[in-house]
């Protein structure tokens, strides 16, 4: 008896070890979901996609995602 072992690789994966994080011109080591550990923030704090684009209104969240970090700091 023989088996053939296909080996079935899904073309649309997005590599997850990627060495950059994904946030536009950042060159910092991604430590989660493909972000650095600040723009991890940004992107919990709903400042960035997943894909590290900005969101439409980013001035206006940045602002403030930065007066409610000075305060519990
Ligand atoms: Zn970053």
């Amino acid at each position: 008896m023989s088996e053939k072992k296909e080996k079935q690789v899904p073309n649309n994966v997005i590599p997850l070890a990627s060495a950059r994080c994904a946030s536009d011109g950042c060159k910092a080591k991604p430590t989660r979901a493909g972000f650095c550990e600040e723009h991890f923030e940004w992107f919990k704090a709903g400042l960035i996609t997943k894909e590290g684009q900005r969101a439409l209104d980013f001035d206006k969240k940045y602002q403030h995602f930065a007066s409610s970090k000075r305060k519990s700091a």
